[in-house]
């Protein structure tokens, strides 16, 4: 086996609408092309000894062990690597699902589709199956040892990827509010929603919190300060800054027993509690001062009590957890060293923040508490005994959390919303001191000791002792108040011709409102009237800097067939989808043969529309009307045939349409209708002669109207949209010439050389073609773009792209003479293959009333042919 390709999705594909995130591999089977898994002896077995958990893989049987049934029976080589690279991540603790095998057209050749959570591993796992599979299939196994360093190395991969677990927990809670979410590339920000309606979080700092809060809530001494003079109860203290400050600053806050830390520290670093001695005060003096940025010293009366952490989310409290010091409880048989080292076993304790819980280091300051309990490492503690390894509750440091929200007395929820708010800060979290949560902290001589911006959360999601708190839902909430968007609304245009136009006039309408209008298309993205970035952008990666920009209000993206097949779309959902048509292009590229399976990706478009939204759908095209079956949304249709028979029984069921009547751009719906204009006023459509931006404007108008945008926009917007060379470069451009015209089109398949000739056959004068297509097309799509431009016009020049992508020069020149010849033996045609040769040729010989119609391969060079000659103007409207 081998495997040709890899991709890897990211957004809904033309495998699963649900399933965005896949990794596709294209595999040549070789030998075991004709070999079913019944023929290799010791396959099975093989496998079933190595992987028995394979077993709960249902498969198309529907049961348990019906996918181990398949293999016992025979199936081909790729359905059992498909299930293997599921099994692999699913091990390493990646539960997925999802997965599909499909022969190519090339026999032997198979795309086998597998669910990832995460992409490395994703790709990884489908590397390590093939390996598997074919070294059973070799060897009738698969070393143990290898499997193992396989899942290891997934988990891995897994961990290096993994967001920490506070971001982890939020992004969480937006994907059950339906919020979208995307990692910014710098800084570890997170981007929630999309457009203009997007906030930022970036661990628990969010984009609403400031900078003033933020830095005052750094300032121990200065916080302390603001909430002392507003009666909050703060530990009594005072800060110093040389050695022989300490004894007066002990006096100052009543004696021992006393704590000292360092100003601007935190995680607990440089801390000592308790201290009763000025032995000890100096020995802590020197740890706080190391730990300290500003080498200031923070001395402090010691309070008596536990440990707890107070979240608060947009001014109110969410979760209360209660923190004890990292400890081992005695059993009368073990020695601390071994209790702790059974502790550290615990699957949930980790190193760092990674885990629910931390490892518990015997440190300096472990070694220390352990003397000062008159304990060492080989004690033997008694049943029950608690042993502290370390003063302060910090999870970082091997501590455990107990949820007490529902304890909190009344009144220091009262204090702790107004400490949060007088530091000015929408997520806090405040470190309280005091014997018992449940009674007033100024009855029972608690304090806030700190306030801390950028709270870990995991004590309160995932304590180790009560209720997990969801505070992730509580940040979602305060950032995007239920019932407002998080989303601008996207619309998604899609088809084999006609993206770009009516991607640009839908643009152009939305302008209309005033809105900020973020688009991309074949030529560039845009945002308002400002071009961001030239260039095809019409893939997944230009969809996310619209949605990723904040000034956007309105997206509309091109969506065009690579960027689907190579990578998915670049969002989970959009409002409205629109469907062109569908025709043989591209066809044979990607494993994409059929113009079925064409429609069939295309589709993804229409499918990927949320249950509000609206698929805008082709009723003259019967293989979009088609795809009406496969939507969750509404449907709208738009048809240039007003009686197409989907349409009347769509509206007469109350359905919207967008209809061309006697002349007339229309809405209707139900017994409703609404002439939007006349066609002939429509400029896009040259004077009403180019039926296919009929089309293009019906569908433009359509989704507007579903997406709420008034008549009269959609009107204005038809009136003003300008099929201009400056605006729309390369489609349907016309210049007057003097003696004739010209017309410059990037028709480039056979389906809009049709969509051409309904206009140029409606010209009066001679016309002159000059004609040629991409060399990546079949040979058959040269012999029908003759055939068709042989019905077309009344002379021909043939000349091929200088980018003949790997076709021999002359052989597409060869296939379009053919299919002209088939047609009009006598045509007259010359073949110049030089492209600007060709154009010269034709507009230095073109007669009096002439319509000369340029097919180019590059429109710019085109463009500058043709002004070299000095249009008198650009005739955008034919009178
Ligand atoms: P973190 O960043 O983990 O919150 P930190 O380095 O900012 O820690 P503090 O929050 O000031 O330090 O103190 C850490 C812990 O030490 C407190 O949660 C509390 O348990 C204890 N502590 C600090 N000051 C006092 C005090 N005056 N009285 C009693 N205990 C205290
Ligand atoms: P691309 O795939 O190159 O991005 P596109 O789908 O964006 O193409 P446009 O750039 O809008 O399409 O138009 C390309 C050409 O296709 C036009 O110049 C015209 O010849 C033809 N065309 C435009 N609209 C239609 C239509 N609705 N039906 C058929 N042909 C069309
Ligand atoms: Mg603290
Ligand atoms: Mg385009």
């Amino acid at each position: 086996m081998k495997i040709l390709k890899t991709q890897t999705l990211r957004g809904p594909n033309y495998w699963s609408i649900r399933y965005p995130k896949l990794v596709i591999i294209r595999l040549d089977l070789e030998d075991l092309s004709d070999r079913p898994s019944n023929e290799i002896p010791g396959f099975y077995d093989g496998l079933v000894s190595l992987l028995p958990s394979l077993v709960e893989h249902y498969c198309s049987p529907g049961c348990r062990g019906g996918f181990l049934s398949r293999v016992q029976e025979g199936t081909m080589m790729g359905h059992i690597v498909e299930h293997v690279a599921l099994e692999l991540q699913t091990l390493a603790g990646m539960t997925v699902g999802f997965g599909r095998t499909r022969e190519t057209s090339t026999p032997g050749v198979y795309q086998v589709v597998i669910e990832y959570k995460n992409e490395q591993a994703g790709r990884y796992a489908a590397r390590a199956a093939v390996r598997l599979c074919q070294s059973i299939v070799d060897t009738g196994r698969y070393p143990v040892e290898e499997l193992e360093q396989d899942l290891n190395d997934l988990r891995e991969l897994a961990m290096e990827a993994a967001l920490g677990p506070s971001t982890e927990h939020i992004v969480a809670a937006a994907e059950a509010r339906g919020i979208p979410w995307m990692p910014l590339s710098t800084r570890s920000l997170i981007q929630l929603g999309y457009g203009e309606y997007q906030k930022r979080i970036q661990a628990s700092l969010s984009s609403g919190t400031g900078i003033l809060g933020v830095e005052l809530a750094s300032d121990k001494e200065g916080t302390k300060r603001l909430l002392a003079e507003a009666g909050v109860p703060v530990p009594r203290g005072t800060t110093i800054y040389y050695l022989d400050e300490l004894e007066q600053a002990i006096e100052d806050v009543g004696g021992f027993p006393i704590v000292i830390k360092p100003l601007d520290g935190n995680h607990g670093r440089g801390i000592t509690i308790d201290i009763n001695s000025m032995a000890e005060a100096e020995e802590a003096y020197d740890a706080a001062q190391a730990a300290s940025k500003s080498h200031a010293v923070i001395v402090e009366r010691f309070y008596r009590g536990r440990d707890h952490r107070i979240l608060l989310v947009g001014g109110k409290v969410v979760a209360v957890a209660e923190r004890v010091p990292a400890h081992v409880v005695g059993n009368g048989r073990s020695t601390i060293a071994e209790l702790v080292d059974e502790t550290n076993r615990d699957p949930r304790r980790g190193t760092g923040h990674d885990n629910v819980l931390t490892q518990i280091e015997l440190d300096r300051a472990a070694f220390q508490m352990l003397e000062r309990q008159g304990y060492d490492l080989d004690t033997v503690l008694p049943m029950g005994q608690v042993c502290y390894l370390k003063a302060t509750a910090n999870l970082s440091t091997g501590g455990i959390a107990i949820d007490r929200t529902d304890d909190i007395h009344p009144e220091n929820r009262w204090i702790a919303e107004r400490a949060a708010k007088i530091i000015g800060l929408d997520i806090a979290g405040l470190d309280v001191v005091t014997p018992d949560i449940s009674k007033p902290m100024r009855e029972v001589d608690g304090v806030i000791v700190e306030v801390n911006a950028a709270p870990g959360l995991r004590m309160h999601f995932s304590p180790s002792e009560g209720t997990p708190r969801n505070v992730g839902e509580a940040i979602i909430d305060m950032l995007f108040p239920p019932g407002t968007p998080g989303r601008v609304p996207i619309v998604a245009v899609t088809g084999t011709n006609g993206k770009t136009t009516t991607n640009r006039l839908t643009a152009h309408i939305f302008k209309q409102t005033g809105q900020i209008v973020g688009y991309t298309t074949t030529d560039g993205i845009y945002i308002g009237d400002y071009l961001v970035e030239k260039g095809d952008t019409t893939g997944p990666q230009s969809a996310q800097v619209i949605l990723q920009d904040p000034t956007v209000q309105v997206a509309v993206l091109e969506t065009a067939r690579g960027g689907i097949l190579r990578s998915g779309l670049g969002f989970n959902q959009c409002d409205v989808g629109v469907v062109l048509n569908v025709a043989a292009d591209h066809l044979g590229i990607g494993d994409i043969d059929t113009v079925e399976q064409l429609a069939h990706l295309k589709s993804v478009v229409a499918e990927s529309v949320g249950v509000g939204g609206y698929a805008v759908l082709n009723a003259d095209d019967p293989l979009v009307a088609a795809m009406a079956g496969r939507v969750k949304s509404q449907v709208a249709y738009f048809a240039m045939n007003p009686d197409n028979p989907t349409v009347q029984n769509h509206v007469a069921q109350g359905g919207l349409a967008a209809i061309y009547e006697n002349g007339y751009l229309t809405l209707v719906k139900g017994d409703w209708a609404l002439r939007l204009m006349e066609a002939a006023s429509v400029p896009l459509t040259m004077g009403g002669r180019a039926p296919f931006m009929i089309a293009n404007a019906l569908a433009a108008s359509l989704a507007a109207f579903a997406q709420g945008v008034p008549v009269e926009a959609i009107r204005q917007g038809l009136a003003t949209f300008q099929a201009s060379a400056s605006q729309t470069p390369g489609r349907m451009n016309l210049f007057n010439l003097g003696e004739f015209h010209v017309l410059l089109d990037y028709a480039h398949n056979p389906h809009s050389y049709e969509a051409l000739g309904g206009f140029v056959r409606n010209w009066n004068g001679e016309r002159i073609g000059v004609i040629g297509g991409p060399g990546d097309r079949r040979d058959e799509d040269f012999i029908t773009l003759g055939r068709l431009s042989a019905a077309i016009f009344d002379r021909i020049y043939i000349k091929e792209d200088n980018d003949t992508r790997g076709r021999a020069r002359g052989s597409a020149a060869a296939f379009i003479e053919e299919g002209i010849r088939q047609i009009q033996p006598d045509l007259k045609y010359d073949v110049i293959l030089d492209e600007t040769e060709a154009i010269n040729t034709a507009l230095d010989q073109a007669p009096k009333d002439a319509l000369v119609v340029i097919l180019p391969e590059s429109v710019s060079r085109a463009m500058s042919l043709i002004d070299a000659r000095r249009p008198i103007s650009e005739a955008t409207t034919l009178q």
